[in-house]
């Protein structure tokens, strides 16, 4: 993933999928991620919903069970999904965080011995988990994430963190603690928390270009050149990813204010350095 003008991009340069909701406010400088869950029967019923102006709620971002990702809002808008919160001494959260609703059914009752969410959907045993909030004291069903799910949200996340260079990643339960519960004791905040942000005893690695050498769309000479080839020889790049002898990087030294440049290069062409 990168981000490009605040809009989420396939590594390929594609736009990921954008249906803007009219549900913004102003200018956002953003300082945190939101988590939250929908609470709702599918993602597609939740993008609807958090783009019809009756709604007065939006997010940045809507990820699927499936981790497919669509986006309502640039990062550079507020988006209404926090309320009343505060965090770390600012109130006001939608006011410095980017919003992540995931398509989950949120809390389950147990009603004629079955799981159940508030929209009257059933789960089995097995899509759920028992647990007490971590706000409460009394236990009940929370609807499981799945992996797809999970690990677009943290490429995401990642992709978030790094771009604004946020600071922390917190639940909504966090920031409106008493009032909501999402995402809840089946998302796991602690893992993600570490993995953006722990120390970097898994940083990427690192290579210099060792000639003049040109930056791609894709894996391949077939794919086109990005406008910022050729890359000067000894210009520093962070190794995401690889596809045969391509690699995905980002660009350290870019000349370019504020835009992030990222594509493929070949590894016969750059030298590790860390
Ligand atoms: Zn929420």
């Amino acid at each position: 993933m990168r981000i490009l003008r605040h809009r989420l991009h396939a590594k390929e340069g594609e736009p990921a999928s954008f249906i803007r909701s009219p549900n913004t406010g102003g200018q956002l400088d953003p300082k945190y991620l939101v988590i939250h869950f929908t609470a709702g029967r599918s993602a597609e019923g939740s993008v609807n919903w958090l783009t019809n102006p009756d709604a007065r709620a939006s997010a940045h971002l809507v990820i699927g069970r499936d981790g497919a990702v669509t986006q309502l809002v640039p990062f550079d808008r507020v988006a209404w999904h926090a309320g009343p919160s505060q965090w770390d001494g600012l109130v006001g959260m939608n006011q410095h965080s980017i919003g992540i609703e995931l398509d989950n059914a949120g809390r389950l009752e147990r009603k004629g011995g079955k799981w159940a969410a508030w929209f009257g959907t059933t789960y089995p045993d097995e899509e759920l988990m028992v647990a007490a909030h971590k706000h409460e004291t009394h236990e009940c069903g929370w609807h499981l994430f799945p992996p797809a799910q999970l690990d677009a949200t943290l490429e995401v996340c990642a992709s978030l963190v790094k771009k604004y260079e946020l600071r922390d990643v917190v639940g909504h339960d966090d920031i409106s603690p008493g009032r909501k519960c999402d995402p809840g004791p089946a998302f796991p905040l602690e893992s993600f928390r570490s993995r953006l942000f722990g120390r970097s005893e898994d940083h990427l690695p690192q290579f210099r270009t060792r000639t003049a050498l040109n930056i791609r769309l894709g894996p391949g000479t077939e794919h086109d050149r990005l406008p910022q080839s050729p890359l000067s020889p000894g210009t520093r790049l962070e190794v995401l990813d690889e596809d045969g002898a391509w690699r995905f990087a980002t660009v350290l030294d870019s000349d370019e204010e504020g835009a992030e440049v990222q594509g493929w290069v070949h590894s016969k062409f750059v030298e590790r350095i860390g």
